[in-house]
């Protein structure tokens, strides 16, 4: 099957309301292109300089999004353009975002990465320092960053039950905070696990391998 038609079939088994982040990471502009063409207009990267590029050399409506992990050091060169970054996981990383927003005159919507899973190495705040954001002032402080959601990854295991606990862990915490906050943004999701994270509330899923083929 084709690029375009991966993406149509996904798009179809997609209630309204989820939104398809195509993730093209390591994926040349002509497989990016094909899936442009069939319509997608978002697509998530995982590294600044490969967005950057891609930015560069492809259509300007795309809405591109950074989901990996973000090294402050690195937010001026996608600050000019990105339009989600959904692995926010340090209030470090924060104030970076609203200076780099700020020299470009921009409000940089963010979601804030939390901890979910049962691994070592995956980043994100846990439940407690999520309450202590939401509950302090300091979101207030940054007048160039809207705190849109909140995103998460589930452990990488068979166990559906597993997954599923996790999604619904992450689906308590938004619905905690979504409404005081005007969160409207809940991503989790990826190829192997789209599904049942939908089932458990997820407004964006971030789907790369269903629709590129493997990395
Ligand atoms: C690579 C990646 C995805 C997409 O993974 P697939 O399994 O290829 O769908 C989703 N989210 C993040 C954060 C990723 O790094």
């Amino acid at each position: 099957m084709s690029i375009a038609n991966r993406i149509t079939e996904i798009q179809k088994t997609l209630p309204q309301e989820v939104t398809l982040v195509a993730v093209s990471k390591t994926k040349p502009n002509e497989d990016l292109m094909e899936a442009y063409n069939a319509g997608q207009r978002i697509f998530g990267e995982n590294k600044i300089q490969e967005m950057s590029e891609k930015y560069e050399s492809m259509p300007k409506d795309i809405e591109w999004n950074m989901i990996g992990h973000v090294q402050s050091n690195k937010v001026k060169f996608m600050a000019p353009y990105v339009a989600l970054i959904h692995g926010v996981d340090s209030l470090k990383l924060l104030k970076e975002i609203d200076k780099q927003a700020a020299k470009n005159d921009r409000v940089i919507p963010c979601l804030l990465q939390v901890f979910i899973a049962d691994e070592e190495t995956k980043f994100g705040f846990d439940a407690t320092e999520l309450s202590e954001i939401f509950n302090s002032d300091v979101l207030e402080k940054y007048k160039n960053i809207i705190v849109q959601g909140l995103m998460g990854m589930a452990t990488f295991t068979d166990d559906q039950q597993q997954v599923a606990q996790e999604f619904s862990t992450l689906k308590k915490l938004y619905d905690q905070y979504a409404e005081a906050n005007n969160l409207t943004i809940l991503s989790m999701g990826m190829s192997g696990d789209y599904q049942l994270a939908i089932a458990n509330g997820s407004t964006m899923v971030r789907i790369g391998s269903n629709i590129f083929g493997s990395r």
